[in-house]
């Protein structure tokens, strides 16, 4: 069971595209990284950050420009994938469409001549976990997609490779079956003592499955660390933007524990050095006042959604900042209506205010 890590690792393409050829594309920059044994890893970042790039040089199936991994101490940056010895799932399934869902399981120890009763037992068994037993005799085809992907992880379990890499796994399933799968995957992981990195820009399902999230960005690990340790203390605007969703108001330091917002002062909860600062607090920390007070920030409800177990009220302030409050239980406010909101100091998140805000924010 290998312990994992890479040591600044980057990968440039040269782009072969007619429009951009020659340029270089820097995917990984720089990277470095321990992953522990038994832990499940998520690769979070938006489309394009370097993700895939990444799983793809811990599989063996890109080399890196610069750079070494290793696995237990031992330096794998040139092996080949087959021996590797890794479980692989990838997004479109891959799935053999000539053979059975038996076979498609037990491909790798029978082609690795390593078929005995007790890999047979073994096969059934974890087409029992994925709970497939009783389609082991159909075709793929005749699978829906939420299946098709159970096979493709069953698959990479039977292989028994203690490391397992998922490359958006449920990204191509509707929402309610990628759901109730992350659940079978995570309890298969745990089963099988497996370590596992999986690779998604869903921070939801980033969040639920999660011992360990590396947030990426622009080729870069920006943090890393449990989902609640990220929520709780994200080190950059677009780690508390991209995991959670966070408000943030542009304020500026009036005092050594005191911010202004517009005309609001703001306390906070530490001292903070620089001038110019972004402050964040989450949707569920923000209180919605009916009575205006005018020591507070002022706005007006612009939109109320229902998102089922929670509501979420949209209210937009004067210089048209749109803040989003989040409630268990529905608020009196009305569409319409002005409101003053307030939030703890002990909620807000203090950044340095960045040369570009819009981009920070995003990717
Ligand atoms: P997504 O979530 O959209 O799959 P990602 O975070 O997994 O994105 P990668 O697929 O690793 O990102 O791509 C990172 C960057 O490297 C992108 O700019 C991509 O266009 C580029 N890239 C990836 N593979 C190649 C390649 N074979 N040739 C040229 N450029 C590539």
């Amino acid at each position: 069971m290998p312990n994992i890590e890479l040591k600044k690792i980057t990968k440039k393409f040269t782009s072969i595209n007619e429009a951009t050829k020659g340029e270089v594309i820097t995917a990984v920059d720089d990277v470095s990284l321990k992953i522990k044994k038994h832990s499940y890893n998520t690769l979070l970042g938006p489309s394009g950050c370097g993700k895939t790039t990444l799983l793809r040089m811990i599989a063996g199936l890109e080399i890196p420009t610069s750079g070494k991994i290793y696995f237990d101490k031992k330096n794998i940056t040139d092996m080949p994938t087959q021996k590797r010895d890794i479980g692989f799932v990838f997004q479109n399934y891959s799935l053999f469409p000539h053979m059975d869902i038996w076979h498609n399981v037990g491909y790798g120890p029978i082609v690795r001549n390593e078929f005995t009763k007790e890999t047979e037992k073994f096969i059934h068994s974890v087409l029992r976990m994925v709970k497939l037993d009783e389609r082991a005799k159909a075709y793929p085809s005749e699978l829906s997609g939420g299946m098709k992907q159970r096979v493709a992880v069953a698959r990479a379990i039977a292989t028994r490779s203690p490391l397992m890499l998922l490359d958006e796994p449920l990204g191509a399933l509707d929402v309610r079956i990628g759901t109730a799968l992350r659940y079978d995957l995570m309890k298969l992981v745990k089963k099988y003592d497996l370590t596992t990195i999986h690779v998604t820009h869903n921070q939801e399902e980033a969040m639920t499955i999660s011992d360990n999230i590396i947030m990426m960005k622009r080729g870069r690990i920006v943090q890393s660390g449990s989902p609640k340790e990220i929520y709780d203390k994200p080190n950059s605007i677009f780690s508390a933007y991209f995991l959670g969703r966070c408000n943030f108001f542009r304020s500026e330091m009036v005092g050594k524990k005191t911010a202004k917002f517009q005309d609001t002062i703001i306390k906070l909860p530490k001292n903070h050095r620089k001038k110019k600062v972004v402050l964040g607090v989450r949707g569920e920390k923000i209180h919605i006042n009916s009575k205006l007070n005018k020591k507070n920030i002022q706005g007006t409800i612009d939109f109320i959604n229902f998102l089922g177990e929670k509501w979420q009220y949209i209210i937009r302030l004067s210089d048209g900042t749109e803040i989003s409050a989040l409630k268990r239980v529905p608020h009196k406010a009305k569409i319409g209506q002005k409101v003053s909101i307030s939030f703890y100091p002990d909620n807000i998140l203090i950044f340095d205010e960045p040369k570009d805000f819009e981009k920070e924010k995003s990717v």
